[in-house]
């Protein structure tokens, strides 16, 4: 593999793009928005020069890595020849099955093509095109170029070859990729977000506030963040959709999102990216604030 194609340069595609184009891949990154295109390269550059200050790589290889990026707004040109398509677009499943739909007929027969959706199954993905035993997941974590799992989901139809090639590539890139099955939530998110939705169940029916809470889980259980910080940092409505995902596809009613996550959806209090969520973010990022809410 030598050329990858990445649609779409949010989060997580200009990720991808930089860890790819680090190891000497040549990338096509696109997006349908020229500012998003433009904003992936900033933030690739910015993240690329905070790793030659840490001294980790050199000033050459942040050039050699910017020059193997090429931004395109243009998706059949982005993967005509391209050896593997990421896509990394926002996570709605019409779209998805649009996009794929579209690499398909335009990439090489030979080409593989992942996603790196959250929730939404691979399988589906892949009977969108007419290559289902070529269409896998690739589930990379955020921050890309600092989290070293991607996790890999065979779909239904995906070949134990092809499994072999993405799993070797993942390897290639310093990561360390797992090989799981396409069920709802796959495993990252099957068991990170009953955690999740558990915590705001405890906090809803008020046995601990949102610190001790947090505090809990981070000195009891040696976690970096707590459960109620972490849903602000992944987002509440993303929170709720895997959680929807969980359960229509389990039909478990114990993965029904939280009434209170719910309710705070509604009332657009996502989290980090609104502002606020358990946590107010209003203020200085380097002070975590509980929510007024739940003072
Ligand atoms: P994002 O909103 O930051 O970026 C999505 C990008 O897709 C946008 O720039 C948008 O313009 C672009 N896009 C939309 N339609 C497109 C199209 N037809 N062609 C090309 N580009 C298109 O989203 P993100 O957080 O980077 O998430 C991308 C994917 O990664 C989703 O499937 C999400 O579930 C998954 N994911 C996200 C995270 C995370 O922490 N953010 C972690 C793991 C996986």
């Amino acid at each position: 593999m030598k050329k990858v194609a990445v649609i779409g340069a949010g989060t997580m595609g200009n990720g991808i793009a930089h860890v790819f184009a680090m190891k000497g891949f040549e990338v096509n990154l696109c997006d349908i928005s020229a500012e998003a295109l433009d904003n992936a390269v900033k933030t690739i550059e910015k993240n690329l020069w905070r790793m030659v200050s840490k001294e980790k790589i050199t000033e050459r290889t942040k050039t050699d890595t910017l020059e193997q990026i090429n931004t395109l707004t243009d998706l059949q040109q982005a993967v005509k020849d391209a050896d593997l398509v990421i896509e990394a677009a926002t996570e709605n499943e019409d779209l998805k099955l649009k996009i794929f739909k579209q690499i398909d007929e335009h990439a090489p027969a030979n080409c593989i093509l992942a996603s790196n959706t959250s929730s939404i199954s691979i399988t589906k993905i892949a009977a969108a095109t007419t290559r289902p035993e070529k269409v896998i997941g690739m589930h990379f974590m955020n921050p890309v170029p600092v989290m070293k799992l991607v996790e890999v989901i065979r779909g239904y139809a995906t070949d134990d070859d092809v499994t072999a090639k993405v799993m070797e590539v993942s390897k290639t890139l310093g990561k360390i990729p797992v090989e799981v099955n396409d069920y709802p939530g796959f495993v990252a998110n099957r068991i990170l977000l009953p955690m999740i939705n558990e915590a705001i169940s405890a906090l809803h029916e008020g046995v601990a506030g949102v610190e001790q809470i947090d505090t809990v889980m981070k000195l009891g259980m040696a976690h970096p963040m707590g459960p109620l910080q972490l849903a602000d940092f992944i987002g509440l409505d993303v929170c709720k959709s895997i959680l929807e995902v969980l359960h229509d596809g389990f039909g478990n009613p114990k993965y029904a999102p939280n009434p209170l996550l719910a309710n705070m959806v509604t009332a657009g209090k996502l989290g980090k990216k609104s502002g606020e969520g358990f946590y107010d973010y209003s203020g200085d990022s380097k002070t975590m604030i509980v929510s007024n809410k739940f003072k």
